[in-house]
């Protein structure tokens, strides 16, 4: 059985790394801080290591998921000083098609194969094993690591060439942008005019109108919880590189550009590390 390393114990993390851990596949984990791979490993009698160089001697496929772009290339650098000829990196972090290119060409020197295999689902799916992952990267590194993948993804669609997997997420964020936008005003809207919330929310969302962001974030916004799902400091990272390919490509992004700008007077109101619902704060300020 191959032995996975897991970088990066966050809130999508440490969900894959249990599903991992439930299959038989998790070998060794690293966190940053390092208390949280401790607390984790130790429930779980998981091999911690106190770092990426250590991590990667012992494992035959390491998966990252961390925050920006400069981290995955301080993770991948960090990687190259020990890794195997033959290991497999995935990367579930969200980042650039730039920078999931340049991770693969700096392991490809070490003979090493990496996937850029950022996920969709939010904390509910890490931690259900549900995701939807987007795989960029040669087709037969996927089949390889098919099994693993498939214990934290129950939909893992090939798009292409190493960088369309997060090419594809970008598409994402943008529509997550949108569906924000349009549930937060909406509810914002329906709060405005006394509705019951729990009756609007549970019919809207049997409707052609419904949608997971409603159905799982709806009801805690309206009551001004907006607790730790996805991060309002992360998506914003994301729509700044949704901007960037779409400058490249001659695409206007105006929708993505004001959710970025609203994400930005959050994170000044102090609401960066919570959940991206929390534009209804600013809608109904
Ligand atoms: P998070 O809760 O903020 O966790 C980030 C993780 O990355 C932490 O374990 C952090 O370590 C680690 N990290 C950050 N910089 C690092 C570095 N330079 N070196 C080593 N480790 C580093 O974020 P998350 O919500 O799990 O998101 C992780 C990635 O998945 C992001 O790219 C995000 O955009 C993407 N994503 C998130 C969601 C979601 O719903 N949350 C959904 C899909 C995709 P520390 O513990 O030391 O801070």
């Amino acid at each position: 059985m191959l032995k996975v390393g897991m970088i990066g114990l966050g809130a999508m993390g440490e969900g894959m790394a249990k599903n991992l851990d439930k299959a038989g596949f998790l070998n060794t984990i690293y966190n940053r801080t390092t208390e949280k791979a401790q607390d984790f490993g130790h429930k779980l009698n998981i091999h911690i290591s106190l770092s990426v160089e250590e991590l990667a001697k012992n494992v035959d496929v390491i998966c990252v998921c961390v925050s920006r772009d400069t981290d995955v290339f301080e993770v991948i650098h960090a990687l190259t000083k020990t890794i195997r000829p033959n290991t497999i990196v995935i990367d579930m972090s969200t980042v650039s098609s730039h920078t999931a290119k340049q991770a693969a060409a700096i392991l490809a020197v070490y003979g090493v194969d990496f996937l850029d295999a950022p996920v969709s689902g939010g904390v509910e799916g890490a931690n259900k094993g549900t995701l939807a992952m987007m795989i960029g990267g040669n087709l037969s590194v996927l089949e390889k690591v098919r099994p693993i993948l498939e214990v934290m993804a129950t939909r893992i669609v090939h798009i292409g060439d190493t960088g369309t997997g997060q090419a594809t997420k970008a598409v994402n964020q943008i529509m997550a942008a949108g569906i924000n936008q349009a549930v937060t005003e909406a509810l914002a809207f329906a709060k405005a005019q006394h509705l019951p919330m729990e009756k609007i929310i549970d019919v809207i969302s049997n409707g052609a109108a419904g949608n997971w962001f409603l159905q799982n974030r709806g009801l805690a916004m309206t009551n001004g919880n907006y607790p730790a799902g996805f991060k309002v400091k992360l998506h914003h990272k994301d729509l700044e590189i949704c901007e960037e390919m779409g400058e490249n490509v001659g695409v206007s992004l105006s929708l993505t550009t004001q959710t970025r700008l609203d994400y930005e007077l959050l994170i000044a109101d102090g609401f960066g590390d919570c959940d991206i619902s929390a534009l209804y704060h600013l809608k109904v300020k």
